[in-house]
């Protein structure tokens, strides 16, 4: 079809967009490069999977696919407000917390707004802002890889109307402590809606010095809403549940006017609420995600690679400069079945992200890198 009655119906704000990169399926892997097995370290997914209790809850969901589910998801928002101290109507329910950023962005954002983030990071943080016509500015890390601190407070300082901080973040893995959130909050006009993205927060609690975010921001006279995901540590990525809690009920309603009444299925309803009820579960899985990977940075020091540097990370995956062009790297990777995510912004052209998998697939993953390394110095 040609293109140009297209470009007249379009938002202009839409065609520039780019892509959010998925990456490659595990299918489309064993395809194309004739490997049988497949270490998925591409997505920052739990490789413990989710609770017995989660399976357990799905049997019979077959019996009532004909009835619509839950369009307040209320027994959900129940108990995550009753464990994090919240009231239930200040938790919003997403299809994954990227829906939650999306309605957030919907229901704020009108073109020209100002949106401040972190580049590299999370690419929706980014997308859905410039798809509503707003303006991102994104800051870059310091040369250690860590938050900018004084450019952070600077820019929250000039009062953008949404600032979208994912601590830890992603992809570095990076994060503030308690002291610095405070000069975050302090930095911050009443006017700015905090939006603290805590994907891997279950993963960073376990950091010494991570801020418990909901506390210090329960006092605070200003909107905010800390974002939570059910697909990292939970093990529910394929059934895409997030949620948000939000400094204020009449936010949740904003976001309600916004949402596709129905966002959340039933099963996934049900299987977020299995997963909850199951919290050692999830604490195992974290404890022992969080020793790989303490044990796979030693390892990745000990091959002493060229070049190589591991950004300081207190989640599920690590952020690594190769020191060389990771193009070749990832083709080389992939050869072998290792889905790792090359990074592609400019001046990350060299890094890798890679999540913490099973023992076997890190130690897939580390000889695989020493090898590749070896080939070609
Ligand atoms: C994975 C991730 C999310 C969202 O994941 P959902 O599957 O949509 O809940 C949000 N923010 C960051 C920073 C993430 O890494």
């Amino acid at each position: 079809m040609n293109a140009s009655p297209l470009q007249g119906l379009a938002r202009p704000e839409v065609a520039p967009l780019p892509p959010y990169n998925a990456g490659l399926s595990s299918d489309v892997v064993r395809a194309r490069y004739g490997v049988s097995e497949i270490s998925r370290l591409a997505s920052n997914e739990n490789p413990f999977g989710a609770s017995p209790a989660v399976a357990q809850a799905l049997v019979g969901l077959a019996q009532q696919v004909n009835n619509y589910p839950d369009a307040a998801c209320t027994a959900l928002r129940t108990e995550i407000a009753g464990r994090c101290g919240a009231e239930a109507g200040q938790i919003v329910i997403g299809c994954g917390s990227e829906d939650i950023l999306q309605m957030l962005c919907l229901a704020l954002l009108s073109p020209g707004d100002r949106v401040l983030t972190q580049r590299p990071g999370f690419g929706l943080h980014e997308i859905f802002p410039r798809m509503m016509g707003a303006e991102v500015e994104a800051l870059a890390l310091t040369p250690a890889l860590e938050f900018d601190l004084d450019a952070w407070c600077e820019a929250l300082a000039r009062g953008p109307k949404i600032a979208m901080i994912a601590n830890p973040s992603n992809p570095v893995g990076c994060m503030f402590d308690a002291a610095a959130f405070q000069r975050l909050l302090a930095a911050t006009p009443a006017g700015t809606l905090l939006v603290l993205d805590e994907a891997y927060y279950e993963y960073a609690r376990l950091a010494p010095g991570f801020p418990d975010a909901l506390a210090a921001l329960r006092d605070q006279q200003r909107p905010w809403i800390v974002l939570r995901t059910f697909s990292k540590a939970w093990g529910l990525a394929g059934l895409r549940v997030g949620y948000g809690i939000a400094s204020d009920a009449a936010l949740v309603q904003l976001l309600d006017r916004v949402r596709t009444p129905f966002n959340v299925n039933q099963a996934a309803q049900a299987a977020a609420l299995a997963a909850w009820g199951d919290e050692p579960f999830m604490a195992h899985a974290v404890r022992e995600t969080v020793r790989y990977r303490d044990t796979l940075v030693a390892q990745l020091h000990a091959l002493a690679l060229p070049g190589m540097r591991i950004a300081p990370s207190a989640a599920n995956f690590l952020f690594i400069d190769l020191g060389r062009p990771n193009g070749p790297v990832n083709e080389a990777l992939l050869a072998r079945g290792i889905i790792a995510k090359p990074w592609k912004e400019p001046g990350f052209e060299t890094f890798i992200r890679v999540s913490i998998g099973t023992p076997a697939d890190n130690e897939r993953f580390l000889r695989a890198l020493r090898e590749i390394v070896e080939a070609t110095p």
